[in-house]
């Protein structure tokens, strides 16, 4: 959900950012704006309350003496969100030639800095837990996850006859959850630093059930923890988010250890939904470009709820927020952005995408059509036959980036993309070489959902700098309020530390939040 705020006679600006910072800010006519908060690794650590303290110092390559004072001066104002979009009009202000894009591409706020070490992450793990996807688990769950037929399962590809549980089955109790967490990479490390994050967003849940980008305001918090967001009043967006991470590891309302943070939250949002006559409208008051950002991820959580708990009001308020989305879509390219029928972007079109995906996954009723015409924006957006993507295909020449294309190979996963697909397989090595970046958890986010779905060795060596990097950098106990959260790391920060601890929770949770799709087979759930 970026930010800026576009005056009608802008042009596009082209951040795919999901929660950017900046606002007010008018890119040059006739190119794209570029963004860029380059939060130095040698930096970061210099924040007083920084779990970054731990961090081994890493200087693999030097960063420009440019990217240096940026990053400092970035880091001094994210306490104060007005300064940070300053700093943002300043940065954009300042990176003018057309050659420097191309050459340091990573400074695009839907980058990542691919001429910095790929890896900061010690090479050290917490775990030797070896990944195998070969011989089907026996997940052994009889505690009550729903029957489901293996033709229900999503409509995924490589399900045909096989006895599989849904999407959201290996989330669906304890058991599963261990096993899936042993089979798939985690660890106890990885498992307590999801609890703990949990635990940081129950003490920031307000009295009204709700979440808020500005988690300083709770009456506990008292500004405690820094680095709120810059979306002041998104509160359908921030409960959103916070939900998911809770659903990610099966906690609904009816069931898990998070029932009445999850009630009030889902509670909060179905009210706060607004009926219309193109569906239910849970944007909120949309102050910014964030709008459909929010649509997205509020109906991904409404819709994991629905197909966990069979909820018939959670259900109809889903499907209702479906409908939102298949009638917002842009008519001519497929896609999605900021608002209702806009042409669309990868970024925005991801959420949808995503949160279509999990209506079918829940079996919710929707007009199936966006499918195909995602799949037309899909083939605007790629690049190297669709091994890569870029960020809006309206864009002459847009340059592919490592996040889009972790987004569009993600949606063509879930559009049908098999394992066999060489292109596919080569944007999978592209991600692979990247590897999990310091700074910039949306990349994270998706690329780890991709390498998970897709597996083998590529996952393994993802998976064992990702979820240490994740649990090496959460805030601990004796950090006070801030324990359980994580400081923000991402270009697109305007949703905070709520945005980055959500997105972390969720990462880790990548072991038993969607069944990996191409080893699906040799998962055998027991009912
Ligand atoms: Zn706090």
């Amino acid at each position: 959900m970026s930010t800026e705020r576009l005056e009608p006679s802008s042009q596009p600006i082209s951040t795919d950012s999901p929660v950017a910072i900046s606002t007010a800010v008018k890119p040059p006519a006739g190119k794209p704006l570029k963004l860029s908060l380059p939060i130095d690794e040698k930096i970061v650590p210099k924040q007083p309350e920084a779990g970054w303290m731990k961090l081994p110092v890493v200087t693999l390559i030097s960063l420009s003496l440019h990217a240096m004072v940026l990053g400092a001066l970035a880091l001094v104002v994210l306490k104060t969100p007005k300064l940070v979009e300053e700093v943002f009009t300043t940065v954009t202000d300042q990176e003018e030639p057309a050659e420097e894009i191309v050459e340091q591409s990573m400074l695009q706020p839907e980058d990542i800095n691919d001429s910095t070490p790929q890896s900061i992450v010690s090479q050290e793990t917490t775990s030797n837990l070896a990944f195998e996807t070969k011989g089907p688990i026996d997940l052994n769950v009889s505690d009550g996850i729903p029957q489901l037929e293996a033709a229900d399962s999503g409509g995924l590809p490589g399900l045909a006859g096989i006895k599989v549980g849904n999407e959201t089955s290996g989330r669906m109790s304890a058991q599963a959850k261990k096993t899936m967490v042993t089979k798939f990479g985690g660890n106890s490390a990885s498992e307590a630093s999801v609890a703990s994050g949990m635990k940081w967003l129950t003490n920031h849940q307000l009295p009204d059930g709700s979440w808020s980008f500005v988690h300083s305001k709770h009456a506990d918090c008292k500004g405690q923890c820094s680095q709120d967001g810059s979306f002041t009043n998104c509160p359908t967006g921030a409960t959103g988010m916070a939900l998911l991470a809770f659903l990610g590891g099966g906690h609904t309302h009816q069931k898990g250890d998070y029932q009445k943070n999850v009630k009030r939250g889902i509670d909060f949002l179905i009210k706060a939904g607004q009926p219309t006559e193109t569906g239910l409208d849970l944007r909120g008051k949309v102050t910014a470009n964030e709008g459909m950002y929010v649509q997205g991820l509020c109906t991904i959580a409404l819709c994991e709820c629905a197909a966990m708990s069979k909820d018939s009001r959670v259900r109809k308020a889903a499907e209702g927020a479906l409908d939102f989305i298949v009638k917002a879509q842009n008519p001519k390219d497929g896609g999605w952005r900021y608002n209702p029928r806009d042409p669309g972007d990868m970024s925005v079109t991801g959420w949808e995408v995503m949160a279509l995906k999990s209506g079918t996954n829940a079996k919710l009723k929707f007009p199936t059509t966006s499918f195909k015409n995602a799949e037309k924006f899909l083939k605007l957006a790629q690049a190297e036959g669709g091994a890569q993507y870029v960020y809006d295909p309206a864009i002459d020449k847009a340059p592919p980036t490592p996040t889009m294309t972790a987004v569009g190979l993600l949606c063509r996963m879930y559009l049908g993309w098999d394992h066999k697909n060489k292109k596919l397989a080569e944007g999978v090595q592209y991600l692979d070489k990247i590897k999990p970046q310091p700074n910039n958890m949306y990349f994270n986010y998706y690329a780890t959902q991709v390498m998970h779905h897709w597996g083998g060795e590529e996952w393994t060596r993802w998976n064992e700098l990702m979820r240490d990097q994740l649990v090496r950098t959460q805030h601990q106990l004796k950090d006070g309020h801030l324990a359980g959260s994580w400081d923000l790391a991402d270009p697109h920060g305007g949703g905070g530390r709520l945005y980055m601890t959500c997105l972390s929770i969720m990462t880790l949770e990548v072991y038993y939040r969607h069944l990996p799709m191409y080893s699906r087979e040799n998962i055998k759930v027991e009912f």
